[in-house]
């Protein structure tokens, strides 16, 4: 059982290939690792001098921490979780960051409808502590945590600069899109210092620009244990997974992802993997977890509405062996580069 488990996990892996280096006046690799927003942050661009290039990784790298302080929901002292611990109903003024990454979410769920949502956080905190305790929540508790979720219920108002939580213990969870938008923040912060050619990979959350000098693209290499495994290259564009292989907890023989299905609070059991090709991080990002929900619906509606909402991404999503028996499904858009081709959004 757990080798047919295995064979259906999730394992994207980024192998990336340079040309050669430093011969005179041709820019140089470099490449800065740090630990960043709970996950291994890595950077990689092509710049003339060494000086230069660790100033700018370091702006980078403040830049990610400053997102952190903003969309962490692990520190209760970050934008977001003041922000939840406001009175309902009452207009908060909010950062332009915060207001961005909420707008976007809040696009993503109109659009995926609610398989992806930000306001999901009482139902990830309950799967949370079920993680720790190996024990599932209760149905009472489930249905407390989504009485006080739903997307409708977070506005917006993009001329003001505020967000109302319109009920009661709201919690916010920036979890399913903060990693890809930080990577998208910290690409412009790069073309900014000048640096058209870069990759930055939060923790499997990639987002590439120009593709490096005299290559074809960005090499990145998808595995997902159940097709052949492929190397892309990627230019202008980003690449996320999202899956259960890193985390969950086995309760009574189900395996229950740490991802949820905002519409009935439960966290996954179908083994749900996806890997998602987008012109931007946040959108790879939110939509590699809306994947993962929908593809436990036994018709493909859900996935192919979703690619006709988003006619710019490519994507994946399967679900593995169930506890009925079920055989595993595959599911793709038809645009999905194979192995050699290109992509760039
Ligand atoms: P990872 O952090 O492993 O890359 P994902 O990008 O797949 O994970 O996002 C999973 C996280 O998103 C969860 O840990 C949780 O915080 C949050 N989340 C879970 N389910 C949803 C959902 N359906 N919509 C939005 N966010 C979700
Ligand atoms: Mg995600």
């Amino acid at each position: 059982m757990e080798q047919i488990m295995w064979r259906w996990v999730m394992v994207l892996s980024f192998l990336l290939v340079g040309p050669a280096l430093g011969s005179s006046g041709e820019p140089n690799r470099f490449e800065f690792t740090r630990i960043v927003m709970g996950c291994r942050a890595r950077i990689v661009f092509y710049t003339e001098n060494e000086a230069a290039a660790r100033e700018i990784a370091q702006a980078v790298f403040a830049r990610l921490n400053a997102l952190d302080a903003v969309m962490s929901d692990y520190r209760s002292d970050s934008e977001l979780m003041r922000l939840c611990a406001q009175p309902a109903g009452k207009p908060v003024r909010v950062s332009d960051d915060l207001l961005r990454v909420l707008a976007i979410a809040r696009e993503v769920s109109e659009r995926t409808g609610g398989a992806f949502d930000a306001t999901v956080g009482p139902a990830v905190r309950l799967w949370r502590e079920a993680r720790k305790t190996g024990v599932a929540p209760t149905s009472e508790a489930i249905e407390r945590a989504l009485a006080r979720s739903g997307w409708q219920h977070c506005r917006i108002d993009a001329h003001a600069g505020t967000v109302t939580l319109a009920i009661e213990g709201m919690q916010l969870d920036l979890g399913g899109i903060g990693k890809g938008f930080a990577a998208d923040e910290a690409i412009g912060v790069l073309r900014a210092h000048g640096i058209d050619s870069a990759l930055v990979d939060l923790g499997g959350d990639v987002v590439v620009s120009a593709a490096p000098p005299g290559t074809p693209g960005w090499r990145v290499r998808i595995d997902d244990g159940r097709t052949e495994p492929r190397q892309v290259y990627l230019s202008h564009a980003a690449i996320a997974t999202s899956g259960d292989l890193e985390q969950h907890v086995i309760i009574d023989g189900v395996r229950y992802s740490h991802i949820i299905d905002p519409r009935t609070g439960q966290a996954l059991t179908h083994s749900a993997a996806s890997t998602v090709l987008a012109p931007t991080g946040a959108l790879a990002d939110a939509l590699a977890s809306a994947c993962c929900v929908l593809s436990g619906s036994d018709d493909e509606r859900g996935l192919k509405r979703l690619a006709e909402a988003f006619s710019d991404i490519e994507a994946t999503a399967s679900r593995g062996v169930s506890a009925d028996g079920d055989e595993g499904k595959l599911w793709a858009t038809e645009g999905m580069p194979g192995d050699g081709e290109k992509w760039s959004r």
